[in-house]
């Protein structure tokens, strides 16, 4: 890699006396660490950059054989101050950060993980807004539209457009609904299938469609929010093996 290209850091570690490795997530390689040599000493080269929540304008390059990457020098873009004089918002921060390192987006999904990130910070710095939710629209958000973005709005079967009060399935597995009708005709739905109100999948649909700029103020119920709560869990446990446990995810 010999690229200039800009980063969100995600964790900085300290090894050796001036050397640090630093956790990034850039549009274009997902997730990957690079290692600063003379980082905590450089103050010219990397003023102000390697610290978490940052945005950085990064020179990365490869190492002689291709076995680590290197960052030369860093520009400051953004540091997002007024989010992190505010502790309940750096811990939403956080979360949403450790969520990302727990998927490791590659190079593929780099650019929808990096943007909405990037959308979520400066929206929690200049909106400062109320209420603890954004870690589970970021999830939703960034989980339902990385890869495939299910239809939840109507049944994948008969292809009527969902409404009414009862619960509806949703598979895990593949992503589609089956409405009330259709599920009681006793063809087993793919995969792991988990009722749902129609409720919580409009929420859904709403989320995959909006940007963080759109999330201040938005109310749930403590219905839905569970439901999607849930169905993110077993969404993640399924097609990426993890499971959140206390305060981070674990591969299980
Ligand atoms: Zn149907």
């Amino acid at each position: 890699m010999e690229a200039t290209e800009k980063a969100l850091v995600l964790r900085v570690g300290r090894f050796r006396e001036a050397d640090a490795w630093v956790r990034l997530l850039t549009p274009s390689h997902g997730v990957f660490t690079a290692f600063a040599f003379g980082g905590l000493r450089s103050r010219r080269r990397f003023l102000g950059c390697l610290d978490p929540l940052n945005l950085v304008l990064f020179s990365i390059t490869s190492d002689k054989r291709g076995a680590y990457q290197r960052l030369t020098e860093g520009t400051l873009l953004n540091g997002f101050q007024a989010l992190k004089r505010n502790k309940a918002l750096v811990g939403q921060a956080v979360n949403c950060i450790k969520f990302i390192e727990a998927i490791e987006p590659g190079a593929d999904d780099g650019r929808i993980a990096f943007g909405l990130l990037v959308d979520l910070l400066e929206t929690l710095a200049d909106q400062q807004p109320e209420g603890d939710l954004f870690p589970l629209l970021f999830r939703a958000r960034l989980i339902f539209t990385m890869g495939f973005t299910p239809d939840f709005l109507s049944c994948s079967r008969c292809g009527a457009v969902l409404n009414g009060v009862g619960k509806v399935l949703f598979s895990v597995e593949s992503g589609q609904v089956t409405c009330s009708a259709c599920k009681s005709d006793n063809k087993a739905v793919d995969g792991l299938a988990r009722p749902v109100t129609v409720g919580a999948l409009r929420a859904l649909d709403w989320i995959m469609r909006s940007s963080p700029a759109q999330w201040s103020g938005v109310g749930m119920s403590a219905d839905v929010r569970s439901q999607i709560f849930e169905l993110i869990e077993f969404f993640v446990a399924y097609h990426l093996g993890l499971q959140w446990e206390g305060r981070n995810y674990k591969k299980v």
